[in-house]
């Protein structure tokens, strides 16, 4: 339906609310763009842990009688994205098990990427596995060490290796951890009396809750009766921020890694617009991801900024199966021209990447055919042409169109009057790391902050799991 990369999963946490199943509800709809395909919820009322999962939008796997099946003042949800023929239900998270007489459930984000290995050792050793899920993995760590649950996560956690935004409740306490990278975003926020933690900060505003600060790399928060207590029981890692949720992945109206997803955005059309000017008379947006890069072009360019494309917000993801013959007439389901707009001009088409090139070259058609006279799109990342273990969903290295085309070439494929990418350099500076520190950008570099084991096999790192 849509050719980007996908993120993969959102999570939400609250501790201390009196509704904490029906906020995290919300929480988990503000921050549906994170996965469509599975959502769930566990909530704890002290003394036993409620689940309610399933595969659909947030909206469609609970309605009042679920929600009130899930009692209690704590809870943590889970948005999920999976790939076809992965596993449905069994993957969907949270996961919630039993070990020992304590109950735990965990939810998130992120990719590891020695997970097979621990999974074929763990399995060697007796363990059964319930699903295909990398997450799976840190249960079974967990259940092997001892102490407090606190202790025996961190411990778990120390064999893990990628990246990780965690979410764990227990009886008694709501747990987050982040990766000592810092790959996937995980923030707090407070509501009253009450502790959050979540993808984004889109998720507080939902709920009248405020903004207290990221969850920092390799932190461990830990929230309970007697408050909130930061531990950072992991060593230091060089920061691997993953530089994607700004181009595309957060929604616009979050703080990401401490900066507004919206200014970044407006920052890299900005940069598109200087490295790629072009005489036109109109720039739009492909809607709704290259909107504030769009702002930013037509800003810096003085070309006056309209809207040649409408969106459909009436398309699930879901809606059909991801076939290459069906996405061809997904686009049209989803966007729709406005010739009125379009006719007789020079257009300059904003969009936030390209990944495999098949809907660029049906908007662009999509365009000329409504009477655009020329076409010039503009990219705000540069070409992908690395696919991502960390939590994305990308697809294969030969489907990437730029790593096996020219640029010329791909402006041929896609039948556009030109094409121009943001540079990796131009990027790094619409976030504020002029060279580049502190992010991950391998999808366009190919530099993977994280070596793979080498015994894995290249099929088991196919990123499947959130
Ligand atoms: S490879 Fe790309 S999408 Fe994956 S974490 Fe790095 S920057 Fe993000």
């Amino acid at each position: 339906m849509t050719d980007k990369l996908k993120e993969e999963c959102g999570i939400f946490g609250v501790f201390g609310a009196s509704e904490a199943a029906n906020l995290t509800y919300l929480g988990l709809h503000a921050l549906q763009h994170r996965g469509q395909e599975a959502a769930g919820i566990v909530t704890s009322d002290g003394s036993q842990l409620h689940i309610q999962k399933d595969l659909g939008l947030v909206q469609d796997v609970f309605d009042a009688a679920r929600l009130n099946k899930l009692p209690g003042d704590r809870a943590i949800g889970h948005v999920r994205y999976g790939t076809a023929g992965d596993g449905g239900i069994k993957n969907a998270q949270p996961f919630a098990v039993d070990y020992g007489n304590q109950p735990i459930a965990l939810a998130h984000n992120g990719h590891l990427i020695n997970a097979e290995n621990l999974r074929r050792e763990l399995e060697g050793q007796g363990a059964i596995f319930f699903s295909s899920s990398d997450t799976e993995v840190i249960l079974h760590l967990i259940a092997r060490e001892a102490g407090e649950p606190a202790d025996r996560i961190a411990a778990a956690l120390q064999r893990v290796e990628g990246a990780y935004s965690l979410l764990f409740l227990t009886d008694r306490q709501l747990i987050g951890v982040r990766d000592p990278r810092g790959f996937r975003p995980l923030i707090l926020g407070r509501r009253g009396s009450s502790h959050i933690l979540a993808s984004e900060t889109c998720a507080l505003g939902l709920i009248d809750a405020e903004f207290v600060r990221e969850v920092q790399p390799g932190e461990m928060v830990i929230i309970d009766e007697e408050g909130v207590r930061s531990f950072f029981p992991f060593p230091t890692r060089p920061l691997a921020r993953c530089i994607f949720e700004h181009v595309y992945f957060a929604r616009p109206d979050s703080i990401v890694f401490g900066q507004s997803v919206y200014a970044t955005r407006v920052e890299m059309g900005r940069e598109l617009a200087r490295q790629h000017p072009v005489e036109a008379d109109l720039v739009i947006p492909v809607p709704d991801s290259g909107v504030p890069a769009a702002i930013g072009y037509a800003e810096e360019s003085g070309i006056p900024f309209g809207l040649g494309l409408v969106r459909s917000h009436y398309v699930g993801r879901t809606f059909i199966e991801p076939t290459q013959s069906i996405r061809h007439f997904g686009v049209r389901l989803k966007l729709s021209p406005i010739a009125d707009v379009l006719r007789g001009k020079r257009i300059v088409v904003v969009d936030d990447s390209i990944v495999r090139g098949t809907t660029s070259r049906k908007i662009v058609k999509m365009l000329r055919s409504a009477g655009a006279r020329e076409i010039h799109l503009r990219v705000s990342s540069p070409p992908t042409v690395w696919p991502c273990f960390y939590g994305i969903d990308t697809p294969n290295r030969q489907e990437l169109i730029a790593a096996s085309h020219t640029l010329d070439e791909i402006t041929r494929y896609v039948t556009a009057d030109s094409i121009g990418y943001l540079s990796l350099e131009g990027l790094r500076r619409a976030v504020g790391s002029e060279d580049g520190s502190g992010y991950c950008d391998a999808c366009f570099t190919g530099r993977y902050p994280i070596r793979f084991p080498s015994e894995a096999p290249a099929r088991h790192l196919k990123v499947v799991e959130g």
